[in-house]
C-alpha cells in the first residue's frame, strides 16, 4: 500500500464509511469539515480534521480551490471524493494531482469524458453498449431538437448533459409540452449546471433501473454485478437491492460484460457504475449513464460479494494491481439498502433537519448500518437529506426482506422526522415482496400512501 494519508472531501456517512476503510488498511484520515458539521461523527472518527469554510457547500465543499489547499497543507497525499459534491468534477481531480497528490477516483479526462452524459453516449454507442433511443449529440437548438423529437415521437425526455442526482429532467408526451419545456430545460441547465447542454432520449415506460459495478486498474477489469434500483421518489434512488431479480443469465452476462468493455475502452482506472435501463418483457437493456465515483448504493454489492469496494478504491489509487479476478467474484445470496432520510412523508417529503434525540440501531447477523449519527447529535440544514443506509443481507430475497422487516422494527430515530416509517411500509407491501415494480412504481405508491 502506498497511500499513507487520505484527505476527506466530503461529509456525512460515506465520509465516515471512507475513514473505516483507511482505518483498515492502516491509512491516516484528515476529515474536512465546515462550520456546520464541527461536530460531525467524521470529524469525531478521523485521526484530523480541517476547517474548509461556512455551512453553504458553494463556499465550503465545492470550492476546488478550498479544498485543495487545505488538502496539500494536510499534509496528505491523496484525496478521495465521496459522492455528490466535486466526486464528478474533473478540474477538481486534474488540481488534486496539480498538487502533487493522488486523486482516489479516474483521471479528469476520464471524469470528463463519462461526466457528460452525451459524450458517454457517444462512447457506449462506439463500445457496442446500447443505448436508449435519442438524439445523437446535444442538440444544438430547438430546431435540431424537433428533427430528433420527429424521429423517436412521444413521450420523451429533455435531458441536461451534465445533470445529476436526479435533476436536469423533463418529460414531454406532445409537442405542446415540448416546445414549452425546452427553452425552460436549457435555462435551468445552464443555471444549475453551468452548462446549457441538453439531450433528448424516447423514455422507456415500464423499465427497471439495473446498474453494473465495476473496478479497474487501467490493465485489468472485472464488474461485481447487478444492482437493481428502480424504487425512485422525483429519480432519485430510495431503495437499492443486489442482484436484480428475475434477471435472465444471458441478460446479466451482456450487461456486465458490456459494462467492463465501456470501462475498459476509456483505460478506465478505479470503481464506476454503468446504469441501465431494463426492459423486462423484451429482455433488452439501454446505456443511460456512467457514474465515476462511489455510489450511494454500494454496500449492497459489498453484501453479496465480499469485496470491499473503498478499499479497492483506495489500492487502486495507491498504485497497487487489481488484486482479484473476474472468476473470484461471486454472488452470495441477496441484499437490500434502504436510505434513511431526513424528511417527512406526510409533508411531502419536506427536509427536515433536527437533533437525534434517541437512536436505537438494529443488531444481529447479517445487518449494516453506515450512518453519520449519534444521540445528541443536530443535522444541519446545508446539505442532502440522506442521514444513513440500512443494509441487510440474507440467503435469499424473501429471507433478506424478513430481516430487513425486524431490523426496520428495531430501528429507532426520535427527534426528527425520517423515512423509516415509509421503508416498513415499503416491506410488507405486495408489489416489493411480488417482485412487480419498476421505475414509475413508487411516485404512485407514495400518492397512494400519503396523499389519499
Ligand atoms: P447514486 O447515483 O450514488 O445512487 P444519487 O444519484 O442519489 O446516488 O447521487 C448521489 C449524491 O450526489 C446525491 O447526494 C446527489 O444529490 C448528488 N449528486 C450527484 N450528481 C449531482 C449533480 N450533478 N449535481 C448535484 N448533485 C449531484
Ligand atoms: P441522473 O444523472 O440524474 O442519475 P439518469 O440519466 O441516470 O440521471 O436518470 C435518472 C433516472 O431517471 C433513471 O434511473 C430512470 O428512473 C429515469 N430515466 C432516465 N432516463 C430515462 C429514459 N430514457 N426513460 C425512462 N426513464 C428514464
Ligand atoms: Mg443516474
Amino acid at each position: 500500500m502506498t497511500l499513507r494519508s487520505v484527505f476527506i472531501a466530503n461529509r456525512g456517512e460515506i465520509a465516515v464509511r471512507i475513514i473505516r476503510a483507511c482505518n483498515e488498511l492502516g491509512i491516516r484520515t484528515v476529515q474536512a469539515y465546515s462550520d456546520a458539521d464541527a461536530d460531525s461523527l467524521a470529524v469525531i472518527l478521523a485521526d484530523d480534521a480541517v476547517n474548509i469554510g461556512p455551512g453553504p457547500a458553494a463556499k465550503s465543499y465545492l470550492d476546488i480551490e478550498t479544498v485543495v489547499t487545505a488538502a496539500h497543507n494536510s499534509g496528505a497525499d491523496a484525496v478521495h471524493p465521496g459522492y455528490g459534491f466535486l466526486a464528478e468534477n474533473g478540474d477538481f481531480a486534474d488540481a488534486v494531482v496539480a498538487a502533487g497528490m493522488t486523486f482516489v477516483g479516474p483521471d479528469g479526462a476520464s471524469i470528463r469524458l463519462l461526466g457528460d452524459k452525451v459524450a458517454a453516449r457517444k462512447i457506449a454507442a462506439e463500445a457496442g453498449v446500447p443505448t436508449v433511443p435519442g438524439s445523437v449529440g446535444r442538440v444544438a437548438d430547438i430546431d435540431a431538437a424537433r428533427a430528433t423529437v420527429t424521429e423517436i415521437g412521444f413521450p420523451l425526455m429533455i435531458k441536461a448533459a451534465a445533470g445529476g442526482g436526479g435533476r436536469g429532467i423533463r418529460v414531454a408526451h406532445n409537442i405542446d409540452e415540448f416546445e414549452t419545456c425546452f427553452p425552460q430545460a436549457a435555462r435551468e441547465a445552464a443555471a444549475s449546471f453551468g452548462d446549457d447542454g441538453l439531450y433528448i432520449e424516447k423514455v422507456i415506460g415500464a423499465a427497471r433501473h439495473v446498474e453494473v459495478q465495476f473496478l479497474g486498474d487501467g490493465q485489468n477489469y472485472v464488474h461485481c454485478f447487478e444492482r437493481e434500483c428502480s424504487l425512485q421518489r422525483r429519480r432519485q434512488k430510495v431503495w437499492e437491492e443486489a442482484p436484480a431479480f428475475d434477471l435472465p443469465g444471458q441478460v446479466r452476462t451482456a450487461m456486465c460484460d458490456s459494462a467492463v468493455a465501456l470501462a475498459r475502452a476509456v483505460n478506465y482506472c478505479g470503481a464506476g457504475t454503468v446504469e441501465y435501463l431494463y426492459d423486462p418483457i423484451t429482455h433488452e437493456f439501454y446505456f443511460i449513464e456512467v457514474n465515476t465515483r462511489i455510489q450511494v448504493e454500494h454496500p449492497t454489492t459489498e453484501m453479496i460479494t465480499g469485496v470491499d469496494l473503498v478499499q479497492a478504491m483506495l489500492r487502486i489509487a495507491g498504485g497497487e494491481p487489481l488484486a482479484i479476478h473476474q472468476d473470484e467474484i461471486k454472488i452470495s445470496g441477496h441484499a437490500i439498502e434502504c436510505r434513511i432520510n431526513a424528511e417527512d412523508p406526510e409533508k411531502n417529503f419536506m427536509p427536515r433537519p433536527g437533533t437525534v434525540e434517541t437512536l436505537r440501531v438494529p443488531e444481529g447477523a447479517n445487518i449494516r448500518f453506515d450512518s453519520m449519527l449519534y444521540e445528541g447529535y443536530t443535522v444541519p440544514p446545508f446539505y442532502d437529506s440522506l442521514l444513513g443506509k440500512l443494509i441487510v443481507h440474507g440467503p435469499d430475497r424473501d429471507v433478506c426482506l424478513a430481516r430487513l422487516r425486524v431490523a426496520l422494527g428495531e430501528l429507532q430515530i426520535d427527534g426528527l422526522p425520517t423515512t423509516v416509517a415509509l421503508h416498513r411500509l415499503l416491506t410488507e407491501d405486495p408489489a416489493i415482496t411480488g417482485r412487480e415494480f419498476d421505475t414509475r412504481f413508487l411516485e404512485g405508491w407514495i400518492e397512494r400512501q400519503f396523499q389519499p
